[in-house]
């Protein structure tokens, strides 16, 4: 078994998504575009299986919460009212050798001193001053750098706006998904049958101009979150945020992450609003780092929009008549994210005579192809018509592969490195019992089965 951690494994991961069209570097015939990623054909898949995943967890199976499909630009004022404008920063500072542009609480960070982002410019200067000699830059290993200096990670575009000088009055892509549950409130309050504590859920891009995204598809500057906000009266928020947590908790539990490698992290530095905030902290090649947030926001997000929209934003409860604004809890996490964790989780050497065997072993219904079906030979018409007829048959419930090309233990050997459960082998005994051979990519034991118990067998195993 392969050393599952660090940089080598994560080299490893980088190479297979590529080679296998998980993942593709953006915009790569033009020399690349930073920190942005394309995802292939079995990248694609694995995407929609999580999204599809949480979407079930989070609206499919709950009574109290609503889908919603908000607008990726908005009204610049939502960003005003939330505080990105003003407040949406990060510490940046340049190293004064090879000009690389660097964030400074991550360099703290490293260096084993606790910064986080919410400090103030002359807080994280004064940490960062302080401890220089342990910091050297991650590029050329020199320790000279500029002074850190906030620096927006709002991305701007002039959509809608037609001046020249639109840059002076922008409106923003949005930064995360949140904001357009918050502004719609109302209208899903006053459309669908929910009362409080009700929740609204979205999946969707947002965009941020991080300052340092390496690691590959965990910090993208352009990014999908799936996002829940529950609304809630005052005196429950604590109450529904424990369980928020306890059913996030499950959720990754569920999906098929390995119990070792999540931890909870709970914030030391809270912002003045929130009551409480934890991560779900995922263990990747380089380390336990966040993978979902889950706070106790308070009240904030709503009272904000209520006093730069002008329009009431409060909730009076039909059963006491008691009239507050709602307070918000809330569970945020990247679809990169999840990806990456997924992989890392899934990533496996074996020692298969005298080879190495290299599976993503994905939970079956992550699996961006569920089974794959094989005529043994190519040039045997009867095995092929038989192998596509199973095909036709399985391509109308799940995503599933017909492969001729090359000997069964290559194909083997390729649908291991893109994770399928199954492999179907349409054989010369099929001709004669009606039966086809079923390979289990976890155990590689074999078993037959009667092609009309196939559908049933797959059914089952994916459920
Ligand atoms: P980080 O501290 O890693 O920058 P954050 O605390 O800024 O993350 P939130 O604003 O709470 O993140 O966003 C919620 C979730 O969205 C994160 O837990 C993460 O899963 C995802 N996310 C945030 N920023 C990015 C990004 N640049 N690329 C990919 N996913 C991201």
């Amino acid at each position: 078994m392969a050393e599952k951690k660090g940089e080598d494994l994560m080299e490893k991961i980088v190479s297979l998504c590529k080679r296998r069209g998980f993942v593709f570097p953006s915009s790569e015939i033009y020399g690349g575009f930073a920190a942005v990623y394309d995802y292939g054909n079995y990248g694609a898949e694995l995407s929609k299986n999580i999204k599809n995943e949480w979407w079930k967890a989070m609206v499919q199976l709950r009574e109290d919460i609503v889908g919603l499909d908000s607008s990726i630009v908005m009204s610049p004022r939502i960003w005003e009212a939330s505080g990105h404008v003003a407040g949406f920063s990060d510490p940046l500072a340049e190293c004064k050798n090879c000009h690389a542009r660097l964030r400074v609480d991550h360099l703290l960070e490293d260096a084993g001193v606790f910064a986080d982002e919410k400090m103030t410019e002359e807080e994280i200067n004064q940490l960062f001053n302080a401890n220089l000699d342990k910091i050297k830059c991650p590029s050329c290993g020199k320790h000279d750098f500029t002074d850190a200096h906030k620096f927006n990670l709002l991305v701007k575009c002039n959509l809608g706006n037609f001046a020249s000088d639109w840059g002076k009055d922008p409106v923003y892509l949005r930064g995360e998904t949140c904001q357009g549950i918050y502004v719609n409130y109302k209208n899903v309050l006053n459309s669908a049958r929910v009362k409080v504590p009700f929740g609204i859920a979205q999946i969707g891009k947002a965009f941020r101009n991080e300052i340092t995204a390496r690691q590959f598809i965990f910090r993208t500057r352009e990014f999908e979150q799936m996002e829940m906000q529950y609304f809630v009266s005052p005196d429950r928020e604590m109450e529904e945020y424990e369980k928020l947590r306890q059913a996030r908790w499950d959720y990754y539990l569920a999906l098929g992450l390995k119990p070792e490698n999540l931890k909870w992290h709970q914030h030391e530095n809270l912002v003045f609003y929130a009551k409480q905030a934890y991560d779900i902290e995922y263990n990747f090649p380089f380390g336990f780092k966040e993978l979902e947030g889950i706070h106790a926001r308070g009240d904030y997000d709503l009272t904000q929009h209520a006093k730069f929209s002008g329009k009431k934003l409060d909730y009076t409860d039909p059963e006491t008549g008691e009239t507050y604004v709602p307070h918000i809890i809330e569970a945020s996490v990247g679809v990169g994210r999840t990806m990456l964790a997924v992989l890392t989780d899934a990533y496996t050497e074996e020692a298969v005579e005298d080879e190495t065997r290299v599976v993503l072993k994905f939970p079956p219904r992550l699996a961006p192809i569920k089974a794959a079906i094989f005529p043994l030979l190519k040039n045997k018409p009867e095995l092929v018509q038989k192998a596509r007829g199973i095909y036709d048959e399985l391509k109308q419930k799940y995503m599933v592969e017909f492969d001729d090309s090359g000997n069964i233990g290559k194909r083997y050997r390729r649908q291991d490195e893109i994770g399928t459960p199954y492999c179907v082998t349409v054989d010369f005994e099929t001709l004669e019992d009606g039966a086809v051979t079923v390979r289990d990519r976890d155990t590689m034991v074999q078993q037959r089965i009667k092609i009309e118990e196939l559908g049933a067998f797959l059914d089952e195993k994916l459920k």
